[in-house]
């Protein structure tokens, strides 16, 4: 029995047999080319594949993560525009002709050694995303070659990973290789890497330091992402023990019930297709589908028709249940130049969501319209993001009112009555919430916006990330103001963003008379075992909590 120590960084138990990985970019031997122009035309193509790839996970991290979170795959997909990197690959393919691979490894290696002697902690971090996006071009160069850093590890049986340093690309395949927790040699908790685990509820241990040599594959191994403690090759009684505190702590699946719950718990959605998942993972309605997602898929607004589709599409998913569908959210963070949005000094509060729409009366009417037309297909919503002002519902009332001349003069049938609400997004909303309230049928607060705005603090910044706080008491007197002014006109408020999944909160919310959540399907489990624990107990602590 091996017993190891590390920082804790995503608590859980976990008990499975190692998958060891030695490096997290494996070392290219260096070969010369015959072609250097077949090979720069072969980085280009992997170029252009591994971009894709990351809009794509952009899209699938929304939905697991959350906006913040999986900002890091726009970085990634900025940083492959990076000119001096781009130079610094192409001048080694044409002058030193070598292979694209060797040129890749190589330039990633001298950029991400920059990085780490640099001494800012935040600029040292970004190494490992220099060999995140190396790993992906190697990946798209040559997939056979490099399959062994994407293999499938779990079949059937639980695994633990341990590997040098976490990659935040990999992080999000985990569960899919069938990996249940995950030990590092280095890194911190605060590493995107460990914020990813949390959030992805996958126990982990960072920064075992030299004892991670002594690690073995394919030895049984204990860890607790709460304690920071690693147990190779237990005894019977240690894993008896901890095999134990698992099932305390329950699965997430194991937890679903039909009880009847205090808070109705709602789902995020990016697309049609998350609609299973949610009804699997229990779901009672979809409280947040981000409608601009849709821009992202093809860079372009969608017409008419394709966003008709696409709602009808997650209305007949989720068979009668609720679904909220925000109109878009669209800002300088997505990059759409042809609409007129562009790069801003401080997209977060420029030119976006319900100020874009109602400057471009010509696009919101088609979403307006499209949404009315899908309507007669399930329990729609409609939910106005980062609305500010009593002005700015009234005028997107106006739009609706005209969408629906139009469409009865068409004898288009809709719902004439899909309630509509606006996000409490800013502390300004939250503190004219009375006047808010007369105007619409319910509200979303959402968190991770206010909690930026109230605390001034880039929901996205990494360094300022310890006072972007859903906990700090302004944000927790926001959020009672916003909920005592529905409750006073009678409208429901859903709770979303980062605040909805904190457990730990659960009291204040219903004591605040908050009437659902909404949060990334993959949270539901631990939110309803949360919530039975705080109806049983009175605790909304998680039961392994009880053991430490
Ligand atoms: C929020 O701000 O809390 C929210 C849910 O909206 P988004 O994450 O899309 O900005
Ligand atoms: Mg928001």
């Amino acid at each position: 029995m091996k017993q190891i120590r590390g920082i804790a960084a995503s608590r859980g138990v976990a008990i499975g047999k190692l998958v060891l990985e030695k490096a997290p970019v494996p070392h290219v031997e260096k070969k010369k080319a015959e072609n250097s122009a077949a090979e720069l035309a072969r980085f280009e193509q992997a170029l252009e594949k591994a971009k894709k790839e990351l809009s794509q996970l952009y899209l699938v991290a929304v939905e697991q993560v959350g906006k913040e979170c999986s900002m890091i795959f726009q970085l990634h997909e900025m940083m492959l525009e990076d000119p001096d990197f781009l130079e610094s690959v192409t001048g080694k393919i044409l002058r030193e002709q070598v292979c694209a691979e060797y040129a890749v490894w190589k330039a990633g290696k001298e950029l991400s050694t920059v990085f780490s002697s640099l001494e800012d902690q935040y600029m040292r971090g970004r190494a490992a995303d220099v060999q995140d996006i190396c790993l992906r071009l190697l990946c798209s160069l040559d997939p056979e070659g490099f399959l062994c850093h994407a293999r499938t590890v779990g079949e059937g049986e639980p695994c633990i990973l341990a590997l040098p340093q976490l990659l935040p690309s990999r992080i999000m395949r985990l569960r899919g290789d069938g990996i249940s927790g995950v030990i590092t040699g280095s890194g911190s908790r605060r590493s995107h890497s460990a914020i990813l685990a949390r959030i992805l509820g996958i126990p982990a241990v960072v920064s075992t330091g030299p004892s991670f040599s002594a690690l073995q594959e394919g030895e049984t191994v204990v860890l607790d992402g709460s304690t920071g403690w690693i147990c190779a090759d237990p005894d019977q009684e240690t894993l008896r023990r901890y095999r134990r505190r698992q099932k305390l702590a329950g699965e997430p699946s194991a937890a679903l019930g039909n009880e009847q719950s205090p808070l109705r718990l709602l789902a995020t959605a990016a697309a049609p297709e998350n609609a299973q998942e949610a009804l699997e993972d229990g779901a009672e309605g979809i409280g947040l589908y981000r409608s601009e997602l849709l821009c992202l898929s093809t860079g372009e607004m969608p017409q008419e028709e394709e966003q008709f589709l696409a709602y009808k599409a997650i209305l007949e998913h989720m068979k009668g249940k609720p679904v909220t569908i925000r109109t878009m959210d669209i800002s300088g963070e997505i990059n759409l130049p042809y609409l007129g949005v562009m790069e801003e000094e401080n997209p977060a509060m420029g030119y976006r969501a319900i100020r874009f729409s109602l400057n471009h009366p010509e696009l919101f009417r088609v979403q307006l319209r499209a949404l009315l037309r899908a309507s007669v297909y399930g329990e729609l919503r409609i939910l106005l993001p980062m609305v500010t002002t009593e002005q700015e519902i009234l005028q997107a009332k106006e739009q609706l009112q005209q969408v629906r001349g139009e469409l009865e003069a068409e004898k288009i049938p809709f719902h004439s009555a899909v309630p509509l609400g606006v996000m409490i997004e800013t502390p300004a909303a939250a503190l004219i919430a009375g006047t808010l309230a007369r105007q619409v049928d319910f509200f979303s607060i959402g968190t991770s916006d206010l909690t930026q705005f109230a605390t001034g603090a880039d929901r996205a910044n990494l360094r300022v990330a310890y006072l972007h706080d859903c906990h700090h008491p302004a944000v927790l007197q926001l959020i009672r103001a916003a909920a005592q002014a529905a409750a006073e006109a009678g409208i429901p408020v859903s709770i979303c963003g980062e605040a909805a999944s904190d457990v730990s909160l659960l009291g204040f919310f219903l004591e605040c008379g908050v009437s659902s959540l909404t949060v990334p399907p993959a949270n539901l489990g631990e939110i309803r075992s949360a919530l039975q624990a705080l109806q049983n107990f009175g605790d909304p602590q998680p039961l392994e909590e009880e053991e430490k």
